[in-house]
């Protein structure tokens, strides 16, 4: 079966490196399922997650947004963060979640709304990467 290499990257270094028969994620413009040998392309990621397929094995990634850039034979994401389902903290991600949806009920003008909003996107990513 063909397949595309697969990186994703964070300032922090690479999360995962691995040679894939698909991947389906979330672009800004819509769902996305990619396979070996698509057009080359750049699209905005959503804070959403990246399913890599190898045959019959998925790995799950949590990604805050980023960068998709698609060849042939290769796939890079390029994401400000990045955690593998099974390395993602639950209680950490539960807190965050918490703690955004806090400051979004505290109405005032000390409250930056699309910090919070985007912080409670995250939190929410993380917790259904890992329950999905
Ligand atoms: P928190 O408020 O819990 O710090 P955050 O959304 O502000 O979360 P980020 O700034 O997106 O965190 O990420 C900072 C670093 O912490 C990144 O390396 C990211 O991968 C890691 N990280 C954040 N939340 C989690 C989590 N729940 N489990 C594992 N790693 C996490």
């Amino acid at each position: 079966m063909k397949t595309m290499h697969v990186s994703i990257v964070t300032p922090n270094g690479p999360v995962l490196e691995m040679d894939a028969t698909m991947l389906s994620t979330k672009a800004i413009s819509g769902e996305l399922g990619i396979l070996p040998g698509h057009i080359s392309m750049v699209a905005p990621l959503d804070i959403t997650n990246v399913r890599v397929k190898q045959n019959e094995n998925v790995v799950k990634v949590a990604v805050s947004g980023g960068l998709l850039e698609v060849r042939p034979d290769s796939i890079t994401i390029l994401a400000q963060a990045a955690e593998h389902a099974d390395k993602i903290d639950l209680e950490r991600a539960m807190k965050a979640k918490e703690r955004a949806e806090k400051r979004l009920s505290e109405k005032g003008d000390a409250i930056d709304v699309h910090r919070a909003e985007i912080a409670l996107r995250k939190a929410i990513n993380r917790i259904n990467t890992i329950n999905m």
